[in-house]
């Protein structure tokens, strides 16, 4: 594996949106790489900046409460366009909860609509109850079922042509009703689970990290690692989740 190779993460607003440690995702991808001897730099996008997603090889947004997304939504809706672009480049995205909600067409809140970027053919409405509780998803990005946290009162639906990241085993997903989880949009995650998510899903990291080498240097592969306790983490919560 040749050294030296760079992966350029960019942060959206964390300080607004790093529910249930979502930052720590971010840890996760810097220690990933550099335990492969490669490197990873994270620059942080607060109130204000410019959102310079052309230089970025993987871009993060967590959850946030709705207070929360509305302000961010209304500073990333002027940039729109930069995101737009990098999304269709075939840039690397992972978005969380609120994050992912964001990524839709609009927020819709009873008679309040928050317009969201449009990145991906989604929308979310709310509804009641809050979907809280621990989820375990089968995907096709992680070759263990994913596990983590989820805690929403929006409902997600994908447009015909938008997977969804993956199928609920234990939880709610998207809506609690339609069996699906998050979205999987060319290069682009959006989930509901919380966790952070990546510490304990070591699989849908390396996805990530795979398609964002794979863009910026024609190659995608990646050293495994020794990930024992990432994957006793994981089989502790699939175990107390679905006895299996
Ligand atoms: N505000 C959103 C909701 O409640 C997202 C919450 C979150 O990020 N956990 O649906």
């Amino acid at each position: 594996m040749a050294s030296g190779r760079l992966v350029r993460v960019l942060h959206l607003y964390p300080e607004l949106l790093n529910l249930y440690g979502d930052s720590g995702n971010i840890l996760v991808l810097r220690r990933r790489l550099e335990w492969r001897g490669l490197c990873c730099e994270v620059s942080e996008v607060h109130m204000g900046d410019r959102v310079r997603a052309a230089d970025a090889d993987l871009v993060f947004i967590g959850g946030g409460s709705d207070r929360e997304q509305r302000i961010v939504c209304e500073e990333l809706l002027a940039q729109r366009q930069e995101l737009a672009s990098f999304v269709g480049d075939g840039g690397v995205l992972l978005a969380v909860c609120g994050g992912y909600q964001l990524l839709g067409h609009s927020y819709i809140m009873g008679n309040e609509e928050v317009r969201g970027l449009s990145l991906v053919d989604l929308y979310t409405d709310r509804g009641s109850p809050r979907l809280i509780g621990n989820v375990v998803v089968e995907s096709c990005v992680s070759p263990q079922p994913i596990v983590g946290y989820e805690n929403h009162g929006g409902r997600t639906h994908l447009g015909a042509d938008v997977e969804p990241l993956g199928r609920v085993l234990s939880g709610y997903g998207n809506d609690g009703k339609s069996g699906q989880e998050g979205c999987l949009y060319r290069n682009v995650i959006g989930t509901y689970v919380h966790g952070p998510l990546l510490p304990k899903n070591p699989g849908v990291a390396d996805w990530l990290l795979a398609r964002a080498l794979e863009r910026r240097y024609g190659s995608g592969e990646l050293e495994p690692l020794d990930d024992f306790e990432e994957l006793a983490a994981n089989e502790t919560m699939r175990v107390r989740l679905l006895g299996v």
